[in-house]
């Protein structure tokens, strides 16, 4: 008979604890552990050398340390590194790191596809095989961090590689929530990477009970992947729209900082030529957030839209950018400008792709859908 190990990457800190408990060990066992793995990298048991050599025995024939493993690892020019990673049964996943000189992020995946299918989202273009575990999901910002901290060793480099994370790769988080809040839960401990909860983001296309539920369980920072200023026009874009309306989603936004007064909420805003980049959609914008019942505590961040092959959509002009950001800041909104990064290898924003079996056949009715 073979036993199946339990992969420790798939324990949240609570259920490390109970694991241990369940091996007769103490509490602070757990945290022991926990430091090994996800403080120093470490996936082999005879190396956590403070821990009892019975203890050690026991992980030995019971558990095991097991990220998704490496199938590609590109490089950009600008320093934006891109892993492919495999999820099993035909499925791969990508993960993302951008350095920045005062920072360096990484953006991870959550799902192998995504349902929600946002009309500039490559992704979405994949279909849906699968929802990640924990341990996929964790396993991606082990897996880079401590790559990074083997690339850079004898740098005179930061400990700590990766000072960010997001939760906007490829899928939906909020429609994987327990697994991405076990994920949350360990980057936010101090036993394992110990990020403050507003380096740490949930980036959703607009789950608005789940959002609710993010506020009571682990309220990180919130971006919302809004593209459009009003119903008619997100319903085409981003076609969840059409069960958590805006009203709703500003609704759900605004009880989300009820939670943590001091935050803020970060829109995010596709740039699409001439489909929601005219001016009268800029001021739209500033009375669908400034407006209402009270107004929304956020800042935007216009993203240039990256091509991938779908017809009839363009990156709106420089130009066009500029003028729509000068309308929310005259407003007083915080407006940012994505820098592309990474897009000689396919990594910036909406181009995560990876390789999905698609369990929604997304990719066939697409190919059935008459060109317009
Ligand atoms: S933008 Fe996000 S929610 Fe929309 S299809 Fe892409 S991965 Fe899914």
């Amino acid at each position: 008979m073979t036993t199946v190990l339990t992969n420790l990457l798939d324990l949240n800190p609570v259920q490390l604890r109970e694991y241990c408990a369940s091996l007769d060990e103490k509490p602070f066992r757990a945290r022991q552990l926990q430091r090994w793995i996800h403080q120093s990298g470490v996936g082999d048991f005879e190396q956590m050398t403070d821990l009892a050599k019975s203890l050690r025995g026991k992980l030995s024939h019971c558990a095991r340390v097991a990220a998704p493993a490496v199938i590609a690892d590109h490089v950009s020019a600008d320093g934006t590194r891109k892993w492919l990673l495999d999820v099993g049964e035909g499925n791969a996943i990508e993960t993302v790191f951008i350095p920045e000189d005062d920072r360096g992020t990484l953006c991870v995946s959550t799902q192998a596809g995504c349902t929600v299918n946002c009309l500039f989202c490559s992704t979405g273009k994949q279909g849906f095989s699968r929802n990640l575990t924990t341990g996929e999901i964790i396993g991606q910002l082990w897996m880079a961090e401590f790559a990074l901290r083997a690339m850079r060793a004898g740098e005179d480099a930061p400990a700590r590689q990766i000072s960010n994370v997001v939760l906007m790769g490829m899928g939906e988080p909020l429609l994987n929530f327990d697994a991405s809040v076990g994920a949350l839960m360990l980057m936010l401990d101090d036993n394992a990477y110990g990020l403050s909860r507003r380096r740490v983001t949930v980036s959703t296309s607009g789950v608005v009970p789940m959002i609710d539920r993010l506020a009571k369980t682990c309220p990180v920072a919130l971006a919302v992947s809004l593209h459009a200023p009003n119903d008619a026009l997100r319903d085409r874009l981003v076609p969840l729209n059409r069960k958590h309306p805006l009203a709703s989603l500003m609704a759900a936004c605004r009880r989300y900082l009820d939670a943590a007064p001091r935050d803020f909420v970060t829109f995010e805003y596709c740039m699409l030529d001439g489909v929601n980049d005219a001016d009268s959609h800029a001021k739209e914008l500033v009375d669908l957030v400034r407006y209402g019942p009270s107004p929304v505590s956020c800042k935007f961040n216009l993203i240039p839209f990256n091509a991938f092959g779908m017809p009839g959509l363009r990156r709106s002009p420089p130009e066009r950018i500029q003028a729509f950001a000068g309308i929310l800041m005259d407003a007083g909104i915080v407006t940012t400008v994505r820098k592309t990064r990474g897009d000689d290898i396919d990594a910036a924003c909406g181009m995560l792709a990876g390789e999905v079996q698609d369990r929604t056949h997304i990719r066939r009715r697409l190919m059935q859908m008459p060109r317009c």
